[in-house]
């Protein structure tokens, strides 16, 4: 019934200065985090038990810094998930810093398969400018601890930032390859609003930080990566053979997952909407002619930690009705280098029509999109200009999507 799994920890040790995810500085041992890491166990047994995650194959432990749990902690919320789901794909996000040997040795007992590893970049000047705790020293030592552990490694770099330039870019490649990851993923700074860079460089014209910049480095990335052997599969992931993230490629292929704690996000079908509007009596009815819900956990981290139950959750939720999360499947899509799969684009031009049709011709007119093994599939350029080909392919959506909150 649910492709994936998704759990969110929401505690770090420090706020990076460009972050505006759902994640909390919270001081190392604080007794929250064991609180929290229960609550979250007791909500797997609750939506196990509506069958929410009947046909579980993969599941994340992201965040935040899961591994700021400590190795019991963090165990016991591993061993919780394999134990309820036995996924064939268990990734634990990871920084550098909180990477203890003794951390990553009982995720790995306790049936984690996979690390993602936040490094960033191997500038110890680049790491400061972002707030990152970890020096380019620790996350060498601590990647490759963990790729000797015999799990599968990915790590997160990031380009067009501040002091980057393009050979110390070429640098941090060059030096997490050396490392043996399987998985690369590669990520333009976004300056968010509200984040302490962008308080920071608020009367800057950020030059660093321009399309064009970024366009380049992603172009560097490319290249480097291709020529030693990675390959890209969707528009900021490359993977040795056999080594692709299988969670997010369920994200990109519109597959349904639960999402539980502070942040997450789940997408469900109307029958998994209604199991869980068993557990939580006070979620909307769906609209009458809705396909798909996405519920987003809105209650804060020590709320969720003190009260677990599923009934206690406020939620805010989008209902889509076919014709919008069909045009969300193409826009999703879009980001893999497989491209559009031939049914969905049946199911499109169905619902769509002509529509589709004049989206599509203009798209690979202006070389966005292009044919590949017969696929609509995006172009280099197509991603590049990403935010132009995704808002086409998402304005063939009908009307508002619903929202509500509860
Ligand atoms: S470690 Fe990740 S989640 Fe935590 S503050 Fe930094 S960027 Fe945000």
């Amino acid at each position: 019934m649910t492709g994936a799994l998704y759990l969110h920890v929401p505690f770090c040790a420090r706020k990076c200065a460009y972050c505006d995810f759902a994640s909390w500085a919270t001081p190392a041992g604080d007794a929250l985090m064991g609180t929290y890491a229960r609550a979250l166990e007791a909500q797997l047994d609750e939506v196990a038990a509506l069958g929410l995650l009947q046909g579980c194959e993969t599941a994340y432990v992201g965040g935040g810094t899961p591994t700021l749990l400590g190795e019991k902690d963090l165990a016991q919320l591993v061993g919780k998930v394999v134990s309820i789901t036995a996924p064939s794909e268990l990734t634990c996000e990871a920084n550098p810093d909180s990477l203890a040997d003794e951390v990553l040795l009982a995720v790995r007992e306790a049936g984690a398969t996979r690390l993602s590893i936040g490094v960033q970049s191997l500038d110890d000047g680049e790491l400061a400018e972002l707030g990152r705790l970890h020096d380019a020293a620790c996350a060498r030592e601590r990647v490759s601890a963990a790729v000797a552990s015999g799990l599968d490694v990915s790590v997160d770099l990031m380009c067009a930032t501040p002091g980057q330039t393009g050979e110390s870019w070429l640098r941090s490649l060059g030096g997490v390859l050396a490392l043996g990851v399987g998985h690369v993923s590669v990520y333009p700074l976004q300056i968010e609003e509200g984040t302490a860079l962008d308080r920071r460089f608020s009367n800057d014209p950020c030059t660093w930080n321009d399309p064009e910049v970024q366009a380049e480095r992603m172009s560097k990335a490319q290249v480097v990566l291709e020529g030693r052997g990675y390959a890209r599969y969707e528009v900021a992931s490359y993977a040795r053979a056999g080594k692709e993230c299988r969670h997010n490629k369920a994200y990109w292929t519109g597959l349904s997952y639960v999402g539980l704690g502070t942040g997450a996000s789940s997408m469900l079908d109307l029958e998994g909407y209604l199991r869980l509007s068993k557990a939580c009596p006070r979620l909307p009815t769906a609209p009458a002619d809705v396909r798909r819900v996405r519920l987003t956990v809105e209650t804060p981290r020590r709320e969720l930690a003190e009260a677990p139950r599923l009934s206690a959750l406020s939620f805010s939720l989008e209902f889509l009705t076919e014709p919008q999360a069909v045009a969300e499947d193409l826009m999703l899509g879009a980001r893999l280098v497989d491209g559009l799969r031939p049914e969905l684009v049946r199911r499109a031009r169905e619902l769509f029509g002509a529509r589709l049709d004049d989206t599509v011709d203009v798209l690979l007119a202006r070389g966005l999109l292009g044919e590949k093994n017969g696929r609509l599939a995006p172009t280099e350029q197509g991603w590049l200009l990403g935010n132009e080909l995704y808002g086409a392919l998402w304005d063939l959506a009908p009307g508002e999507v619903a929202t509500a909150s509860c």
